[in-house]
């Protein structure tokens, strides 16, 4: 059966995403199919339209949808004062929907040093931090003591960007 992938920016400049395309032993496409990787969305590799973007959230979160993968390219935006409103989506703060994505998730990674500890904006007013980590400080968004569906903590790829080669080695090997 097909892994299910599910990828999403936070506070990104993009540069994981062109990491990754820059994979080459496979490419990006070589690697969904030697790896029966399904990707139900990544804003530049996924078939799903933008407006079937909301139904497939739903279906995510409702456990009707499974996702064994969910990489996170950027950090949380946690500014102003906690809120996460200086990165909103549709349906609220962007670090809550990543939240109710983690739970759902066999497997968390975080891409990049954004993803993984807060990068550039963690001493800045956005209050940038990582999925499990705020700088060097455990805790982040998802707790210290999250474990993903497998029962991992979040698997950090940090580099700036994270080099291709990890992401690809990550993602398409995992069980
Ligand atoms: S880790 Fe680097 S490449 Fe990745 S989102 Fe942050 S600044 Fe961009």
């Amino acid at each position: 059966m097909s892994k299910t992938l599910y990828w999403i920016q936070g506070g990104s400049c993009g540069g994981d995403t062109w990491s990754l395309m820059n994979a080459d032993t496979p490419d990006p496409i070589e690697l969904l199919t030697a790896f029966d990787i399904d990707i139900l969305w990544h804003h530049a590799l996924s078939a799903t339209a933008i407006d079937d973007l909301a139904a497939l959230n739903r279906r995510i979160l409702a456990g009707d949808q499974p996702l064994d993968i969910l990489c996170v390219e950027g950090s949380i935006i946690n500014g102003p004062n906690g809120s996460g409103r200086f990165d909103m989506t549709p349906q609220g703060p962007r670090k809550d929907f990543i939240h109710q994505l983690a739970q759902r998730a066999r497997f968390v990674l975080a891409v990049g040093t954004c993803a993984s500890f807060g990068g550039i904006g963690a001493d800045s007013e956005i209050m940038a931090s990582g999925l499990q980590f705020s700088k060097w400080e455990m805790g982040g968004l998802l707790g210290q003591g999250f474990r993903s569906g497998a029962g991992y903590p979040v698997i950090n790829l940090p580099g700036c960007p994270c080099h291709c080669d990890v992401v690809v080695g990550t993602i398409g090997p995992g069980r």
